[in-house]
């Protein structure tokens, strides 16, 4: 688990305006934060940042109290969740979800691998779907799978981009409760990015809107949404 702190970040592609200008958040440990704001806004890039996959051009990023500006994505100990799931065809689900362990060589025994797979399918109720392929599972089910490739490697903080926004209404609702459900179990630190109010309403400590690069606003969903 992990605080996570952005002090003054910017981010600038080439010599255009900032896509994220002067962001400073305070996201506690355990607290689930959503960004909002609209298309181009800069909330890939700061989830991008925050991973290590987009260097920052200026500003701190702290993990825990320590900065992590130059270390690499793997050193970081976060996880994302990409709405595509990105997930491997010919791999069944339970190598799906052991990916990431296994990129570790030599780091987990295959009792471990084993234990901790099985640890996240019962958190994600895949259990009975270990030895199928992604291409037989439903668009939910691969949802889970992605966030148990996550779950596996114990990150200290989860990163979702969008991560319903291919599923149809019906799904959407059911994975809504699940995520929900699944943080109120792990309690992860977890940095959620959303076009759908309800998702922020139901999932968010606290909702952060950006535009155009600068965070205008952060608040409580209630503070956010409930006309006064
Ligand atoms: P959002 O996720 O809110 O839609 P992005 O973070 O994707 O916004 O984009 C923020 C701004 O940065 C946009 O103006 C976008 O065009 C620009 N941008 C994003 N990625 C790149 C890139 N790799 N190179 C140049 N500009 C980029
Ligand atoms: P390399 O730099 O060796 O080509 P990558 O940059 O693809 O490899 O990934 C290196 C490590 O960074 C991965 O093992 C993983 O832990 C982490 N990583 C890469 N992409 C992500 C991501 N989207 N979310 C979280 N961690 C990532």
């Amino acid at each position: 688990m992990a605080s996570i702190t952005l002090k003054n970040l910017v981010k600038k592609y080439g010599d255009g305006f900032p896509a994220v200008n002067d962001v400073s958040l305070d996201i506690a440990d355990g607290e689930f934060i959503i960004l909002v704001g609209p298309s181009g806004c800069g909330k890939s890039t700061l989830l991008r940042m925050i991973v290590g996959l987009e260097d920052i051009t200026s500003g701190d990023l702290l993990i825990n109290g320590e900065r992590v500006n130059d270390k690499a994505p793997r050193d970081r100990n976060l996880a994302m969740v990409f709405q595509n799931y990105a997930l491997y065809p010919h791999l069944t689900v339970f190598e799906n979800i052991a990916f990431p362990l296994r990129l570790n060589k030599g780091k987990y025994s295959d009792d471990q691998v084993r234990k901790l797979v099985r640890e996240a399918a019962d958190t994600l109720e895949l259990t009975e779907h270990l030895d199928r392929k992604p291409g037989n599972l439903s668009g939910g089910q691969r949802q889970r799978v992605a966030m148990g490739r996550a779950i596996v490697r114990q990150a200290d903080a989860f990163l979702f981009d969008e991560p319903l926004s291919n599923l149809d209404a019906k799904l959407r609702g059911q994975m809504r409760s699940e995520i929900s459900q699944m943080q109120r179990r792990l309690g992860v630190t977890s940095v959620y990015v959303t076009h759908d109010q309800t998702e922020a309403m139901t999932l968010g400590d606290r909702v952060a809107v950006l535009k155009k690069g600068i965070l205008q606003q952060v608040a409580s969903p209630r503070e956010l949404y409930e006309q006064p």
